[in-house]
């Protein structure tokens, strides 16, 4: 997991440079995105977000969490089910492993996959740019 403090810093610093407004609540999004505990959606988010801004709107929350993926700072993972989740501490591609029984999503701490693109590329000649792995299974907290 990369260090939520920095990525916090760059995400705010990239708003900047695309002369995004820094109000507080959208602070807070990028603050829960930052560390992407679980890889919320954007329900999930809004959750949290009530008890500091009671008034910002789900809308309003969905709006932020997509202008940071127009930005390349949050990776959203869609699922065939139509429930997206996000992570914004590693907003780029990497394996997931995901609990079918209560949704719980982690990133498994593995250096294999980089191998594997650069292999990927050399069998087909494709020029590589992202990739999707998702392992499915149940979590330690639901056998
Ligand atoms: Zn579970
Ligand atoms: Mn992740």
């Amino acid at each position: 997991m990369a260090d939520p403090d920095e990525r916090f810093d760059s995400i705010v610093k990239k708003l900047k440079e695309n002369n995004h407004k820094l109000t507080p609540q959208r602070l807070a999004v990028v603050k829960i995105l930052a560390t992407s505990k679980g890889h919320p959606n954007v329900e999930k988010i809004y959750e949290l977000i009530q008890k500091d801004f009671p008034t910002m709107s789900l809308a309003t929350v969905y709006r932020n969490v997509m202008l940071l993926k127009s930005l390349g700072e949050v990776l959203e993972l869609g699922f065939p089910d139509g429930s997206n989740r996000y992570d914004g501490n590693k907003p780029y591609s990497h394996p997931h492993v995901i609990c079918v029984k209560c949704k719980k999503i982690i990133d498994p701490d593995l250096d294999t996959l980089k191998d594997m693109t650069a292999e990927v590329a050399d069998e087909t000649g494709f020029k590589i740019l992202m990739h999707r792995l998702d392992f499915f299974g149940i979590c330690q907290d639901c056998i």
